[in-house]
């Protein structure tokens, strides 16, 4: 499942296709959004934006059209009309003078106004966009300190888009060991000193991740890889997805176990 730099990124790609066009046609599968999509037609599409996993497409005059993939939708850009091959169903379509963004199998999606934004379900939950350079380090240590999130592990409350959004599971095992602290750790089991590197991880790794399109090792050691040769998929994480093999670090064998229902990598040595 895409994590929050993904998002942004197809955010990126399909706002390259729109941003500062006219919609000229909009189009919903669903009827009961079909008087919204006239309202919309003729107006400049001002931005395409990611909301953690949900994404925003905002038009002029305060209007935007929310829509979450869950597992199966997927956005397509083409040039105008011209249909992807693909047996998915079309739910949501802009069209500008030359290009098409599709959205199809989504079941989420819905029009709101500026000022619904902060009352909507799903977004009103969420936490600060880690991904926003609003979102400074002083920000996810103030919630590192919160009651509401001190008594829970890490490896829960990192995957909990309330406390922050945009992490996911892969961005969780590579934030704690850069941090070296362990899953079954709670906030309030931390030094200070520990709750500023895990701030800090948590911000440089998921930026980095969307920078790099989805890296999260060292940037150094993973360009040194690349030009030996190493494919991409064994030298783009610190510990996610290399269980068995040694520790960049410290060449301890790294580990793999559940937490929180998902599978979380670690390093015993690093992160004891
Ligand atoms: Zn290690």
């Amino acid at each position: 499942m895409p994590e929050g730099p993904e998002i942004r990124q197809e955010a990126d790609r399909i706002a390259k296709a729109l941003r500062g066009k006219v919609a000229d046609e909009v189009w919903f599968a669903f009827p009961h959004l079909s008087d919204h999509a006239c309202m919309l037609q003729g107006r400049e599409v001002i931005a395409v934006e990611s909301r953690g996993k949900a994404l925003l497409t905002r038009f002029e005059g305060g209007w935007n059209v929310y829509s979450h993939n869950q597992l199966y939708g997927r956005w397509y850009v083409t040039a105008r009309g011209k249909e992807p091959e693909t047996n998915r169903q079309l739910r949501f379509a802009v069209h500008t003078a030359k290009r098409s963004a599709l959205l199809y199998s989504a079941s989420e999606i819905e029009v709101l106004a500026d000022e619904e934004l902060d009352e909507h379900p799903f977004l009103r939950k969420l936490g600060p966009d880690i991904l926003s350079a609003r979102v400074r380090p002083a920000a996810v240590r103030k919630r590192l300190r919160d009651a509401r999130f001190a008594g829970r592990s890490l490896g829960a409350l990192l995957l909990d888009q309330g406390f922050v959004c945009g992490l996911g599971n892969y961005l969780r095992s590579e934030i704690l060991f850069v941090s070296n602290v362990d899953a079954d750790q709670r906030p309030k089991d931390l030094s200070d000193a520990q709750v500023a590197a895990l701030a800090d991880a948590v911000i440089t790794i998921t930026r980095r991740a969307y920078k790099l399109k989805g890296v999260t090792n060292d940037p150094d050691d993973n360009r040194r890889l690349q030009a030996e040769g190493v494919p991409r998929s064994q030298r783009r994480h610190f510990v996610f997805a290399r269980a068995g093999k040694p520790c960049r670090l410290c060449g301890v064998k790294v580990k793999k176990r559940e937490s929180a229902g998902r599978r979380l990598y670690w390093c015993p040595a690093c992160q004891s």
